[in-house]
This record gives C-alpha cells, structure tokens and sequence, in this order.
C-alpha cells in the first residue's frame, strides 16, 4: 500500500493534464527539425522537458488548453531556448561603448598578425621542440628572449595574468615572511582581485607601512627587519590620488639599503612599453620601471601592452630563476596559443610597429574629426524604407566621451563621436543590437542609445553598419507583433 497521501489523492484531476503533449511526439514535429540540426538532439530534448514541466505546474483542473494550445506554447519555449542558446557561445563582437579596454569584451583586441598566429599553433605547434636541434626546448624561451630585450631587463618570465604574476611574486620570495606595503597602495584592482587577500592565498604576511595619503622612505627604512621577505610597490591604476599625497619613488625604494635577499617587486598593472605622450599621460613605462632597477617588475598583456591575457614578469636573473622554478609555476603557466599571440604582440613592439598594427593603438591615435566623419557616413546610409522604421525612431551624430578602461588611465577622457539613436524603448533596441551579426554591444542611457566609434576598427565599419539597420528592422518588427 502506499502510504503517501498526497500520491494517492491527486492534488489535481488528471483531466487537466490530459491534453499535455509528449515529448516523443514533439520531437517529430518538423518545427523542431532545424532546432535539432543546429543545436543538438540533447539541446532540444532538455527545452521541451524544462517547457512541460513549467506548463503542467500552471496548470489547473479548470484549464480548457487544448492539445494545440500547449503544443504551440511548448514550440514557444523551444524557440525562446533556441535564441538564447544562438547568443552563448563566444564570439566576436562590435565594441561600441567607447571603452577601449572593456573588461567585458575582453579587454584589449589583438593584432592580425597574433590572430593568425593563433589560429596557425592551434594545431601541433613547437612550443617546446627546438627545431635546429630536434630537442626539448624551454617552454616559451623565444617569447621571453624578446620580451627581456624589449624591456631592456635581464629576463623574462610570463604567467597567465598580473594576478598571477603578483602571486607568484610574492609566494617565490617571502613564503613565510613579510612583504612590505603603503597603505596608499593596498588596492582593489576589480572582479575581487584585493591585495590583502593577494597575500593570504600567496601564505605571505602583508606589513603595512605610511597613511593613506603619505608614505616616506623612512616609513619603508624602519619597517625592514628580519622577518621581512620583500618590498612591494602597486601602481594605482585604477584611482587617482589628488592633494597632500607623498610616496617614494620605485628608484628611490630600489636603492633602499638593505638585505640583497630582500627583492623591490614594481607592481605596474597596465605596463606599457609604447610611448603615449600624445596623450599627455604621466604613467610610468615598463623602461623605466627596469632602468630604476627593482629585482622584479609585473605588468599585463592585456591591458595597454595591447595583447593577450598574460601576467609579464620582467627583472634580474637571479629572481627571476628563483620564480620559474617555484611549484606556483606551473600551474600558471600559459596556454601556447596565448603564447603565440604575445610572441606576435612582443614583435611588434620590438619591431617598433604598435602604432600601424596594433588595434589598440589605431583607435588611440584616430581624431575626433575622422571618427566623426564615419559616424556621419554611417548615419547618413541609415535611411530605412519608412515602413520599416520603428516610430518614434531618429538617428543622429553626437560628441562622446571615451576611456581607455580595463582600469587603466582613470582620468584620460578622449574625445569622440557616436551615432545616436534615439527611441522610446533604448533597451529593447541595445537588446537587438546585440542580436546582430555580429553583435553590437553599445552605451546605454535613460533616453537613448549611443555608438561610440573610438573602439570600432575600420574594417568593422560595415559590419557596424548593417548591424545596426537590421536591429532597426528587428525592432520595428518586434513592435508591430506587440501591437498586433
Ligand atoms: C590590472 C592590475 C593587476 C591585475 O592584472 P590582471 O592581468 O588583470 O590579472 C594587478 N596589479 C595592478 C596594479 C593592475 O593594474
């Protein structure tokens, strides 16, 4: 006997769910067929189930659906599914939100020759064969060469981010010990990269020296004793500090008299290497944190070095030997496809290029006058049949504001243009901008949507293009349907 009573008094009279369909049966429908092709049997199956389940939930012993009803909403579900599933996977996209570095989007967007170079070593690559030789090779020892020359430093050492690189830094050299830091630099970098915990998870106790505002030499002078491991400097990336602010310099610590054991590590975060005078930024280059002679500088691939994601480590060899040889190691150590991209960025720059082929640099450089020829070019073109035009729908060339981003340079405003449209539902036209081909991610407000043209390539202007005027046409049409 079964002694659940809720299984042998049905909650409701089985008449009600009489008329939900199958999902065998649903499965045959022809409807589902393309559904099945393009996003697998299991895809499918899972969406029906999920759509049943949720419709015998609502229903209730007065339901009058018909078979046909439920069917049609089942094949609604399935449909809804089928356009969320078409969005997830990874793929390019249009970054029109004038954000340069946008951590969203995967910050900085690489080179052609990086791209190429990627797609050439996702297949059998010599990442560590040398092929004079036929030998094992060191793993990324080319790519280390050139980044150690670029940066005029002894030798380098790469890892999968600056995080990593932080970690790595401080695990290799005060495990166990003391590693000294202003209390003007103890930073948040974003997406819960805070140094304190930085230190916890590297087993290094994190010394605290100065204010918030003001930290000295003599600061940094007294706090060195036995237990002390290392001396940190992180650069404020991502705030600025304004007023009654003192701090030594990473010369200044380098020369700090001390124990030779005790390593100056010069966090940089968004190192760069290309010279951005014309940008009037006072930010200090991977060059000169080298020249001022710390043991250890970091900084990321991704950010205004213009590559891909990577932590780069660059100093003296005898620190650096100690980190490549620390456990930590590998289990960061980068992919050799990431390797390729940034043997390809590093070249570049070696070659003095960054400026021509990184796209980075090319929406740096360009003005705000040619940005807004091509916003103006584009709006022009944007003439749609009337009929297809959403009401109430205009388009227009504006001024903008864009940022470098990714948590670099906070302060730097560039001047740029944008196409902005203008339309009672901004988000319901930013959602169907991002169902373009390929997406367009733009820069929403209260009352309109703007495209910022800074972080658009030049070869992407027709994709803009035509992306934006099929969104158009989605939205006029997703309208008239809710009309209807
Ligand atoms: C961005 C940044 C990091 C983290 O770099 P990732 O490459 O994102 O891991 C670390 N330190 C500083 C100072 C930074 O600006």
């Amino acid at each position: 006997m079964n002694k659940d009573p809720t299984k042998t008094i049905p909650l409701k009279p089985p008449s009600a769910f009489r008329n939900l369909p199958q999902v065998d049966e649903l499965l045959r429908r022809s409807e589902l067929s393309e559904f099945i092709h393009r996003f697998s049997r299991p895809h499918v199956l899972q969406w029906i189930r999920t759509a049943i389940d949720s419709i015998r939930s609502e229903l209730t012993s007065e339901s009058r659906a018909s078979k046909g009803d439920l069917i049609s909403a089942v094949l609604d579900a399935v449909r809804h599914q089928a356009d969320k599933e078409a969005l997830a996977p990874m793929k390019r996209v249009i970054n029109a939100t004038g954000v340069l570095l946008h951590t969203n989007l995967g910050r900085s967007p690489l080179a052609q020759a990086a791209r190429t170079r990627m797609l050439e070593t996702a297949a059998y690559t010599n990442v560590e064969l040398d092929l004079e030789t036929g030998k094992r090779a060191k793993r990324g020892q080319r790519v280390c060469n050139l980044l150690a020359r670029l940066c005029r430093a002894e030798e380098a050492l790469v890892v999968n981010n600056c995080a990593a690189a932080t970690m790595l830094a401080l695990a290799a050299t005060a495990t166990g010990k003391e590693a000294i830091v202003s209390r003007g630099q103890l930073v948040e970098i974003g997406g819960g990269f805070r140094l304190p915990d930085v230190f916890k998870a590297s087993g290094v106790r994190l010394k605290e020296i100065g204010t918030t505002n003001r930290t000295y030499l003599r600061d940094y002078e007294s706090a060195i004793d036995e237990n002390t491991g290392a001396i940190l400097r992180v650069h404020r990336s991502n705030f600025k500090q304004l007023g009654f602010v003192t701090e030594p310099t990473i010369a200044e610590l380098a020369q700090l008299k001390r124990d030779p054991n005790i390593p100056v590590i010069d966090d940089l975060g968004s190192g760069y290497i290309y010279d951005l005078s014309f940008l009037d930024v006072q930010e200090p280059t991977v060059r000169q944190s080298v020249a001022a002679n710390p043991q250890l500088t970091l900084f990321s691939g991704d950010k205004l070095f213009g590559g891909p994601q990577s932590g780069i480590i660059v100093g003296q060899t005898k620190w650096i030997s100690r980190l490549r040889a620390h456990p930590m190691m590998r289990a960061m150590r980068i992919d050799k496809v990431t390797m390729a991209a940034l043997e390809a960025t590093v070249e570049i720059h070696f070659a003095g290029n960054a400026e021509e082929q990184l796209p980075l640099y090319q929406s740096l450089r360009t003005s705000q006058g040619e940005l807004h020829s091509r916003a103006a070019r584009i709006t022009e073109r944007l003439s749609l049949p009337s009929g297809s035009m959403p009401p109430g729908f205009s388009a227009q060339v504006v001024a903008s504001d864009s940022r470098v981003g990714g948590g670099t340079l906070p302060e730097k405003s560039l001047p740029s243009a944008a196409i902005e449209l203008r339309h009672a539902q901004p988000d319901s036209l930013a959602a169907q901008l991002r169902r373009s081909t390929p997406p367009i991610q733009a820069r929403v407000t209260d009352a309109h949507v703007l495209l910022d043209l800074r972080a658009v390539a030049v070869e992407e202007l027709d994709d803009l293009e035509s992306g934006i005027t099929s969104a158009i046409s989605r939205l006029a049409e997703e309208l008239k349907t809710a009309d209807g």
